[in-house]
């Protein structure tokens, strides 16, 4: 007996067995999506196997397969073999990491019209009317005969079209097709969002640095080897012209490539130099695309049509055909791991697939991670270094350091600026130069206390404070569950009216600023005023001149290319050294660099000044002097002696009940199954709260396993996977976890 091993979409671990009858036997093959029942349901699958092996259970249980959606698999089989080693490696459902590759579209309209092949939804349907050849003109009443001869006249029409010359179209339609004089026909509307025009741009000759690069990266091209690269290129250095170089080489060896890059909403200048060099054939994947442009996109993609896809991290699933090269900008960037589901982290996937595929990876960053600088030392990834500015004129700027603890507050009395950053910034104004000033908080104040009892404003359903937003007349917002209220007038602990706002976010800035710089263009750029396209306008006015200091979060430090930039303050540096996370100090590192890259990208050599209570952390002292490979060898050396990853492997195992005993007690079952499993080998830290000990209005409890040997480690958070569990608990396994919260 013929049996199909299914991936189907849903949270369980196992592949579902399902009988194949003889009528499908030709057509049902791996890759091939197929509509079987999952209980009552009917459900969309995809056949990973066919073979007649003994089945599991007894033959009369299994049920058949329905139907057969695909005469072609739907995905690749180099992308199929990676999602099912993604699921391996991350010990999640390989129904739902397959869904990470298909459009909506694809998973669900074959369900919906419960049929093969030919009648599968692509694109947006839309009703066509036909006028039936050789019928007479029908006597019938209203529009119905004029629509009629328009449609013998013109031909076929969409009913949209023809209801926007006669509103009443539909209905003349409908007495037509009954007098039997018009059919109707569902068409599939053409959308082709390849549509922009660019004008192409002119190559720059390459510095000696960039010229290697580029070498090494098209030699293994050209020769069909796969190796992977870290690039490590100073800001400006002309990281991205490499990556332009090597995937129009790429392309001309007739093999695809993938590009991710940490937000592509912010990225629109990179978007358009991939365009102006490569042409518009270029399938741009984010998350403001329409259900439609996505799956046109996924489409052209997957026909070979189009070959090179750039996007955020889920671009990596795209399915480009014959994949010679990934790139990955910003390799360091956090955003590159998925938080929730499929917990996945792009950038070491990037690495999979590109050997998996044969294909040549390269990392790139101005300040890589310790993760990617080890495997360089290790030999695993070669090398390729860029270190100056592309530029001639260009250098990378002067940072000074204001100690917090030295200086009162500035002007305006805001502690978080000093009196020199409060000149720093007239000067730049003087000399018709632009500011950034970059504060991780957004909103006004983090927190409002109550001065009589010292109660903290907290989240009713999260232990966190929530934070006070002046914007939109006045609210406490949470910043993890977006619960929002009203600005209370008394304490809800004591009564009284004294409430005082405690520190400073991007508004309160914005707002100081306004005061103390009277004249100067102001502007703001967090997610509160800027979610996607937005933030495009910002910037675009930024690069236009019509701003002079920009205050803003992380969004202000990504890699925008403003020239005009000439003095980057940090408020705060230590904001994120306190997190209880082993990469709190390379993070604050990396951060810190990035945005002292933003300046001086120009003509104008650019200044920085980073305040902070702890100038001499590594962390900002190092940054201070731009010394990358000093920084990153004092922290692999501490990551060495107290074992942490790249020298350890972790995964962090939490769970989540809506009452806290019952997430806890879990938690410590596990973590005892766990020491027990995994002794000597994998270590079991905690079982301990979560850092953020409520969240959503659920309990947080966790432990960590740490191992040297990745087999070991999987086999104990398998027996996790698979071990019973209270069903008002949630459990997630976060294997190589990046956020400890
Ligand atoms: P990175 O990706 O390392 O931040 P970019 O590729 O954005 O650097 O380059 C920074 C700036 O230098 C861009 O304006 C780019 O056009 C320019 N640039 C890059 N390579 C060269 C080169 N070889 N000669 C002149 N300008 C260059
Ligand atoms: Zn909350």
């Amino acid at each position: 007996m013929l049996l199909a091993r299914v991936a189907l979409p849903v949270p369980l671990g196992q592949v579902f067995t399902y009988s194949v009858g003889a009528e499908l036997a030709a057509s049902v093959r791996r890759g091939a999506r197929v509509l079987c029942e999952l209980g009552k349901r009917r459900v969309l699958g995809v056949v990973l196997e066919v073979n007649d092996r003994e089945p599991e259970i007894p033959v009369e249980k299994l049920k058949p397969v329905r139907a057969v959606v695909d005469a072609e698999p739907v995905l690749p089989e180099e992308l199929l073999g990676f999602l099912q080693e993604i699921a391996r490696y991350y010990i999640a459902p390989v129904g739902e990491v397959m869904e990470l590759a298909l459009p909506a579209v694809e998973r669900s309209a074959a369900l919906a019209v419960e049929a093969p092949a030919d009648t599968r939804a692509v694109g947006r349907l839309v009703q066509v009317a036909h006028a039936v050849a050789g019928v007479a003109t029908p006597k019938l009443r209203g529009k119905a005969p004029l629509i009629f001869e328009h449609l013998v006249a013109e031909g076929p029409a969409a009913l949209t079209a023809l209801e926007e010359r006669w509103p009443s179209a539909r209905n003349a339609v409908a007495k037509l097709v009954e007098a039997g004089a018009v059919t109707l026909e569902k068409r599939e509307e053409a959308v082709d969002p390849f549509t922009v025009e660019v004008a192409p741009d002119v190559p720059p000759s390459l510095t000696p640095a960039q010229a290697h690069a580029v070498e090494a990266i098209t030699r293994r091209l050209e020769r069909g080897e796969k190796q992977a690269f870290l690039l490590e290129g100073v800001t400006a250095s002309g990281k991205t012209e490499v990556y332009l170089r090597a995937a129009k080489r790429c392309l001309e060896l007739g093999r695809g490539v993938i590009v991710l890059v940490p937000e592509i909403a912010l990225t629109p200048q990179l978007v358009a130099r991939f365009r102006a060099r490569l042409g518009s054939r270029i399938a741009v994947l984010h998350s403001g695309l329409g259900e439609v442009e996505r799956h046109a996109m996924w489409r052209s993609l997957r026909s070979g049509e189009v070959r090179i896809a750039v996007g955020a991290r889920s671009a990596l699933f795209a399915p480009v055909q014959a994949l010679g090269l990934i790139c990955v900008d910003e390799e360091h960037d956090g955003s590159f791991k998925q938080e929730e589901g499929v917990r996945y982290h792009a950038r070491d996937m990037a690495l999979l697939r590109a050997h998996r595929a044969e294909a040549v990876c390269v990392l790139g960053s101005a300040t890589p991670s310790a993760t990617s600088v080890e495997l360089a030392r290790s030999g695993r990834l070669e090398l390729l270094e860029l270190p100056a500015r592309a530029r001639a004129a260009s250098e990378l700027p002067e940072v000074e350091v204001v100690d917090l603890r030295r200086t009162g507050p500035g002007p305006g009395g805001e502690r978080l600026i000093s009196v020199r950053m409060f000149r720093a910034l007239e000067e730049t104004l003087a000399a018709r130069g632009q500011s950034i000033l970059f504060l991780n908080r957004r909103g006004f104040a983090p927190s409002l206390v109550c001065t009589a009892c010292g109660k903290i404003t907290e989240c009713p359903n999260c232990a966190v404070a929530l934070t006070l937003h002046r914007a939109r007349g006045g609210q406490l917002i949470c910043h993890y569950c977006d619960h929002h209220e009203k600005l209370p007038d008394k304490c809800r602990q004591c009564g009284e009216q004294a409430f005082e706002e405690e520190g400073a976010g991007t508004e309160r800035i914005e707002s100081v600023l306004g005061q103390i710089l009277p004249g100067a263009r102001i502007a703001r750029l967090d997610r509160d005023v800027a979610a996607g396209k937005k933030s495009e306008r910002v910037l675009d006015r930024m690069r236009a001149g019509d701003i002079d200091v920009l205050v803003g979060t992380q969004m202000v430090t990504k890699g925008h290319d403003l020239p005009n930039v000439t003095l980057v303050g940090v408020l705060n540096a230590d904001a994120a050294l306190s997190l209880p996370d082993y990469r709190a100090s390379e993070r604050t590192f990396q951060l810190l660099v990035q945005v002292a890259g933003r300046a001086g990208r120009g003509e104008t050599p650019g200044r920085v000044l980073i305040q902070t209570w702890q100038p001499e952390h590594p962390a900002v002292a190092l940054a201070v002097k731009h010394d990358v490979k000093g920084f990153v060898a004092q922290e692999l050396e501490q990551r060495r002696e107290v074992g942490y990853p790249p020298f350890a492997r972790l995964a962090l195992v939490r769970f989540e009940a809506l009452e806290d005993e019952v997430a806890r007690s879990q938690t410590e079952r596990l973590a005892t199954a766990a020491r027990k499993w995994g002794a000597p080998d994998v270590e079991v830290l905690g079982p301990t709260a979560a850092p953020l000990a409520r969240l959503r209005g659920r309990y947080r409890h966790r432990f960590l396993l740490r191992a040297q040997d990745r087999a070991r480690l999987r086999l104990v958070l398998l027996g996790i996977a698979r071990a019973p569990v209270d069903r008002r608990v949630r459990m997630a396994i976060d294997v190589d976890p990046v956020s400890m919260l």
